[in-house]
């Protein structure tokens, strides 16, 4: 991983992968234990912002792996003629993921989200599986003149994964940035996973999520969120966009 099978949406690979693919990666990845590999849990969202920010571009191409988070890269994927197995979410991988954790010994760390909130979500996955290491937990902020001392945070603390909740771009140009001097085996961005995961903002309900409505229902929760979902329509019309112009590329 990855392999050639990647899907390119706009540019931004994405890896077709299943929640078990995932987690088996991460354990090799442990077990070889040479370097810091980035995970990036991408979506439409993801996708529009690489287009105007080429530096988030260049962290997504050069992640070890991006999964599709949102529904629409499955649609899109689909839509471009490729197929990509399931969603991959940050929200469902942390709690999969802690309960492999759990079994194996992996130690992890909670950075990000609001003050407090990292604790909370760490509290619920130690209570829902005995034996979960959570070597440390922060706030902090993707400011640069906070990076010296998180680094060293949690190298100190011995993490194997590291799970970083700031938010697209930051938390993955973050991880990019200080992969070099992370001590962690895998170091993953996972958007608002600490808030669902504490509890704090709820997840939308399984029908939505079956419907690919989970949007939407983000939207009504927090509904300041209408600026940056725009941004949906416009991915919807650059993948209709790009295929149109593939197709007349190969009519030549
Ligand atoms: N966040 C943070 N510091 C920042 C910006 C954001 O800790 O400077 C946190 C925020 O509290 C939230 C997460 O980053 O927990 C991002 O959540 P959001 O819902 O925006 O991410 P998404 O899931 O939409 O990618």
């Amino acid at each position: 991983m990855p392999d050639h099978n990647r899907v390119y949406i706009l540019g931004v690979p994405i890896d077709p992968v299943t929640f078990d693919n995932l987690i088996d990666t991460i354990a090799d990845w442990i077990a070889s234990g040479d370097r810091t590999r980035q995970i990036c849990t991408a979506s439409p969202e993801f996708v529009m912002i690489a287009q105007e920010n080429a530096d988030f571009m260049r962290v997504l191409r050069e992640a070890d792996l991006c999964v599709a988070d949102g529904v629409g890269l499955l649609f899109a994927a689909r839509y471009l003629g490729h197929k990509l197995p399931e969603r991959v979410t940050g929200s469902d991988g942390l709690p999969l993921i802690a309960a492999r954790a759990a079994r194996e010994g992996w130690k992890l760390f909670l950075l990000g989200a609001a003050p407090g909130v990292a604790e909370q979500a760490a509290a619920k996955l130690v209570h829902n599986n005995a034996g979960l290491q959570i070597v440390g937990t922060y706030a902090g902020s993707p400011s640069p003149d906070e990076e010296t001392a998180i680094i060293e945070r949690v190298n100190a603390s011995g993490a194997d994964i590291l799970f970083v909740a700031y938010g697209a771009p930051n938390q993955d140009t973050w991880i990019a940035r200080n992969r070099a001097t992370l001590n962690v085996s895998a170091a993953v961005g996972v958007g608002g996973a600490f808030d669902f995961t504490a509890g704090i903002i709820p997840r939308a309900p399984r029908w939505m999520r079956r419907f690919a409505l989970e949007w939407l229902y983000r939207l009504y929760k927090q509904p300041w969120r209408w600026r940056r979902m725009l941004r949906l329509p416009r991915f919807v019309w650059n993948v209709v966009w790009h295929r149109h112009n593939e197709i007349k590329k190969s009519e030549g």
